[in-house]
């Protein structure tokens, strides 16, 4: 088992896997269509972890401080698929509570954790501003609606369960 970068084919855009056969896991990642791979253009090449760490770490480590240091739009992985308020929070607990990755970050960028409050500020601001789709009040994504009737006073039917969980962006409330 071990951990790779993957750089795709749009420039400074990588992917971070786990795997104990790399050959084997672009190929299926070829053909899963991950988005993240495919809308960057696929894999150009990839490099195995230089990280002198516990492999259990090591995906955690990578893709986090590759985060800091190439963009969080620029990174993702298995450990974090996609960006939300839930994930940045994520971020900075997983970096806060361990002492040699808080010190990696700091080495890489000083201002880690203004630049990481600044994305949790805007995806707060992002919740505030949301239409919730399920009872069309502000404030809320429909994921976490708990409203039993619409602004129209229109009761709703529990349509969420049928929702696919993934595409729903949470807030912490
Ligand atoms: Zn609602």
């Amino acid at each position: 088992m071990n951990v790779y970068i993957l750089e795709l084919n749009k420039s400074k855009k990588y992917y971070i896997i786990k795997t104990d056969n790399i050959e084997d896991s672009i190929k299926k990642y070829k053909n899963y269509n991950i988005e993240f791979i495919k809308d960057n253009q696929g894999i150009n090449k990839y490099t195995k972890s230089e990280l002198n760490i516990d492999i259990n770490l090591k995906e955690k480590y990578e893709i986090i401080t590759n985060m800091i240091k190439y963009g969080y739009n620029n990174v993702r992985g298995d450990f974090i698929e996609y960006l939300n308020m839930e994930n940045y929070l994520k971020i900075k607990k997983e970096i806060t509570e361990d002492k040699n990755l808080e010190d990696l970050c700091y080495k890489i960028n000083n201002n880690w954790i203004i630049e990481l409050d600044n994305k949790i500020l805007q995806e707060k601001q992002k919740i505030e501003n949301t239409v919730c789709f399920n009872c069309g009040r502000k404030g809320h994504y429909a994921g976490k609606c708990k409203e039993k009737y619409n602004i129209d006073g229109i009761y709703i039917e529990n349509y969420i369960n049928n929702i696919e969980q993934k595409n729903i962006y949470y807030s912490k409330s």
